[in-house]
């Protein structure tokens, strides 16, 4: 069976980083303008540079978003910020509006260009349309069956590429004024302030200021909350279906994150390649998928309309566990520094993660700052000195039991 391509987001070059360790194919990546996560880190020119080196010597593709549907008065600055990254070898670049497609082609015309969800793509006729503009990959609308997914693959040969994993608008994606009308913040120009998962209440329109309490459960009503995509049970039928490449959404999401899903799929796909019809799903690709901070699983519109199912109604997210420092480097005494991003307290014990779904549980029991001092406990930022097994590398992660 063909393995389609893992898609990981980088918002930053840490995270490309540690989407690359945890075995991801490819990377999508933002510059600080036109790429619409612009409240991710994003990336400076010098950044993307360095992460372009870093993923090509590791054979991972590299993907810029210039996804933003940009107006008249941007278009001056569109066309300086692709001249200015016209000396850098991205793979593709990762557009939305024929406006912007017609740019690039017009400034960088020997670039590939992907054909991003806020095209929304929703049936074989459009894909077919794009394909004839010359476009190399189409990525489906998440709002596409399974069924529809297979029949648009049989009637194109452009490349497909579906969202696997990650939160998804409640609207057709980013097509959706709640945010502009709410917090002035424009969601198709990447600055999106998520009040699809706010909590709301009931006004009578001549009684300004007094709420009454929608109550759908004890946590009040989340209408327009939607649980967050996962198809890990899935992929053998998505496989079949002839996708090119499965992308995992979240460039503002943090490095637990990244890691978690990264490793989950990658684990799962080598399986369909090594095992073939004896292939099984792992529980404890789902268990790590829970770990992570989520809102509740479903599979979105993959075998029809997801109704009820697909949506939460509970504002909390879940997790089981608290991400607690990333592993920077190996010392000459084959100590380990670790980057603190939770407190860490001697006597904890810490799962490792690495690459390949490989964990280790550590009890803590002596930690010194760099300096060798002997520390009781540590907070976000600093960086302590430990011992771990000797199998812990550059970039795995270590996490507490929540
Ligand atoms: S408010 Fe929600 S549905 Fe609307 S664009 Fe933002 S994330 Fe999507």
């Amino acid at each position: 069976m063909n393995i389609p391509e893992l898609l990981a987001p980088a918002g930053n070059l840490e995270k490309l980083k540690i989407a690359i360790h945890y075995g991801a194919d490819a990377v999508y990546l933002g510059g600080k303008a036109f790429g619409l996560r612009n409240l991710a880190d994003n990336f400076s020119f010098d950044e993307m540079k360095e992460g372009l080196s870093y993923a090509h010597d590791r054979d991972v593709k590299v993907y810029l978003t210039v996804n933003s549907y940009p107006s008249n008065d941007q278009l001056e600055a569109l066309s300086s910020y692709l001249h200015e990254i016209a000396p850098l070898p991205f793979d593709a670049l990762i557009a939305a509006d024929p406006g912007v497609i017609l740019m690039i082609r017009e400034i960088l015309p020997d670039r590939t260009i992907h054909l991003s969800t806020q095209a929304n793509s929703v049936n074989w006729q459009a894909v077919k349309f794009w394909e004839s503009q010359g476009i190399a990959r189409i990525n489906l609308a998440r709002e596409m069956s399974l069924a529809a997914i297979t029949e648009t693959a049989g009637k194109t040969s452009v490349e497909l590429e579906l969202f696997a994993h990650g939160a998804m608008c409640i609207s057709y994606s980013g097509r959706c004024l709640l945010s502009s009308v709410m917090s002035g913040r424009n969601a198709n120009k990447g600055e999106c302030s998520h009040p699809c998962r706010w909590g709301y209440s009931l006004v009578e329109e001549t009684r300004p200021g007094e709420y009454f309490p929608v109550m759908e459960d004890e946590t009040g009503t989340f209408i327009f909350n939607s649980k967050d995509l996962c198809l890990i049970e899935n992929l053998p039928e998505i496989l079949a279906s002839g996708v090119s490449s499965l992308k995992i959404e979240g460039r503002m999401k943090g490095i637990y994150y990244v890691a978690s899903v990264v490793r989950a799929y990658r684990a799962a796909l080598d399986s369909i390649k090594t095992e073939g019809d004896d292939y099984r799903l792992r529980s404890e690709w789902i268990e790590e998928l829970c770990k992570i901070s989520h809102r509740g699983y479903t599979t979105g519109f993959l075998f029809g309309q997801p109704e009820d199912v697909g949506q939460e109604y509970d504002s909390a997210y879940l997790r089981s566990h608290i991400f607690v420092g990333v592993v920077e480097s190996v010392n000459s005494d084959s100590t380990y520094t670790v980057g603190v991003r939770n407190k860490i307290t001697s006597g904890d014990t810490i799962e490792i993660m690495g690459p390949q779904m490989r964990n280790a549980a550590f009890v803590i029991t002596r930690m010194t700052d760099e300096k060798g001092k002997v520390v009781e406990s540590a907070n976000p930022n600093q960086k302590i000195v430990i011992d771990l097994p000797a199998s812990t590398a550059p970039y795995d992660l270590l996490r507490v039991s929540k």
